[in-house]
């Protein structure tokens, strides 16, 4: 029987820091640049670790990306041209981005986020496990353990070289602060 296929759906990429996130996401982009669809790209306006215009990898890939205070904002910048949404650093979102992702999807957009699943203490973080529940591709990545080598599903949290405790603060003025690559063993949180 002949039909035509319904476009429209959502993916999802998430992982710990270094996980490859971002890497794969810029491959997705290309690929639908290649195969002619128009692309738009958003990140957070808050993540400006490289590029404020652009969704930058640790391995140096880059691709342009519009900055969005907001999941409204972003939603406001998508013209019915747009074949394919990406979204990088999901996370950072409010809850209101799954609503969105829900309905460009419905429009017959395809919609690919990308985002860390687990807040440095190993909690699931903001929107993304929510779009995980909706979304009909998951991808979860792992990176390589710091520490011991094993594939690693968690981000450490280090304030001036030491595990961070639970309740550090988000920002903590003076202090050094870094995160890596560990595995849930060797993952370690100060309570
Ligand atoms: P994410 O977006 O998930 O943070 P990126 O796509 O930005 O990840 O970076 C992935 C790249 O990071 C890898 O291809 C590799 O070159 C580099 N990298 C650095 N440290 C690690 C690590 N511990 N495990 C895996 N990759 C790492
Ligand atoms: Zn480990």
């Amino acid at each position: 029987r002949l039909y035509i296929k319904r476009q429209g759906w959502i993916e999802i990429i998430c992982g710990g820091m270094f996980s490859g996130k971002s890497e794969e996401l810029i491959r997705r982009i290309r690929r639908a640049k290649i195969a002619k669809l128009q692309v738009m790209a958003f990140k957070p306006a808050i993540d400006d670790r490289y590029h404020s215009e652009a969704i930058a990898s640790h391995n140096g890939l880059i691709a342009d990306a519009h900055p969005v205070s907001s999941a409204t904002e972003l939603m406001s910048l998508i013209t019915s041209e747009v074949d394919v949404v990406a979204i990088d650093e999901v996370q950072f979102f409010e809850p209101e981005i799954v609503e969105v992702c829900q309905d460009l999807a419905d429009q017959g957009k395809r919609v690919i986020c990308a985002g860390l699943d687990q807040d440095f203490r190993g909690k699931p973080f903001g929107p993304t496990p929510l779009l995980l529940s909706v979304a009909e591709y998951v991808t979860k990545l792992q990176a390589i353990c710091v520490k011991c080598g094993a594939p690693a599903s968690r981000t450490q949290r280090l304030i001036d070289g030491r595990p961070a405790a639970v309740n550090d603060p988000v920002i903590q003025v003076g202090a050094s602060e870094q995160y890596e690559a560990r595995c849930r063993h060797c993952h370690e949180l100060v309570v």
